[in-house]
């Protein structure tokens, strides 16, 4: 059995705040899509890109899963929504909620790569730097966490906690 941390690792004010100066930045860089990974990012990408805020700026969305041992080096990620995607030749933000492992924004990259974006810069919320069991760096990180399973804001427990507005770590009851 798990419960929530009995604080919020981070509350909706220091949320609001890393989000601010992270759209600033990212402002800077003139995207032409933001590509979110569906579904754990879906809160972070409507706060983000509401602060970026430019004319031409698109949303897209692709979804990752992973299955098998995703623990691994190499583990398999299943992607959806590659077909529909118009990058060729864009900017393309990517935009994933937690780099764990690495293995997803790695297998997207990878796959994104096929389609002849211009270029791919990568974001995520959260980052478990301990984690990783790839070499993948996210250009842009929200916050470096410990290792800790974390849920809200976006992020999930077995479909539970996703609507919270800030993020809690999971602790054995
Ligand atoms: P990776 O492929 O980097 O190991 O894992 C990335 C995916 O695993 C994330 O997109 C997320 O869906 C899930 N994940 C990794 N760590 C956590 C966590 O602490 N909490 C939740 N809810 N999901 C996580
Ligand atoms: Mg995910």
């Amino acid at each position: 059995m798990y419960k929530l941390s009995s604080e919020p690792l981070l509350n909706a004010q220091q949320i609001d705040r890393r989000l601010e100066s992270l759209a600033q930045e990212l402002k800077a860089c003139n995207f032409d899509v933001i590509l979110s990974a569906l579904t754990g990012s879906y809160i972070f990408t409507a706060d983000l890109s509401r602060r970026i805020a430019t004319p031409k700026l698109r949303i897209a969305f692709i979804k990752a899963s992973s299955y098998g041992e995703s623990d691994k080096p190499n583990a398999k990620v299943h992607i959806s929504g590659l077909e529909s995607l118009d990058i060729k030749g864009k900017r393309v933000l990517l935009i994933d909620d937690i780099l764990d492992t690495g293995n997803t924004m790695k297998s997207l990259v990878e796959a994104l790569a096929d389609y002849k974006p211009a270029s791919i810069t990568t974001c995520v919320l959260l980052n478990k730097e301990s984690r990783r069991v790839v070499d993948f760096h996210a250009d842009f990180v929200g916050f470096d966490i410990e290792d800790k399973f974390v849920v809200g804001y976006g992020l999930d427990y077995a479909n539970d906690y996703r609507t919270f507005p800030e993020v809690w770590a999971l602790e054995e009851a």
